[in-house]
């Protein structure tokens, strides 16, 4: 997907802090971080949030769990998420996980 900065990002054309990677997917910080630790963990084929294959959906949690030990986080915790859609402000379409930490992160709505 040529127009989409993620894309961009996995194809080096953006410049990104990634902190993360393997064969499938790569994970970067958050531009705009909302939380003292704001990683995106992306998959590095372009998919919209329906399409993730199972296969790569069940890869996610255990990147998460690795970020928060490389963090120092795996005891305080992390919120892992996905915004889906205009009504959870969803702003880039391939799809993402917002893994955040670092603070008491409070209600999520
Ligand atoms: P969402 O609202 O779930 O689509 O989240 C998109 C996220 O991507 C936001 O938290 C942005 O701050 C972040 N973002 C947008 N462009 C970049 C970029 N070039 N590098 C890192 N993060 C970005
Ligand atoms: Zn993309």
């Amino acid at each position: 997907m040529a127009d989409c900065i993620f894309c961009q990002i996995v194809n080096k054309e953006i410049k990104a802090d990634i902190v993360y990677q393997n064969d499938n997917f790569i994970a970067f910080t958050d531009i705009n971080p909302q939380a003292p630790v704001h990683i995106l963990i992306i998959p590095k084929k372009h998919y919209a949030v329906a399409e993730m294959p199972a296969d790569l959906l069940a890869a996610v949690v255990p990147i998460a769990q690795l970020l928060a030990t490389e963090k120092g986080v795996d005891n305080s915790g992390y919120r892992l998420l996905v915004n889906s859609g205009p009504d959870a402000g969803q702003e880039v379409e391939h799809v993402h996980w917002h893994f955040l930490a670092g603070k008491k992160l409070g209600p999520i709505a």
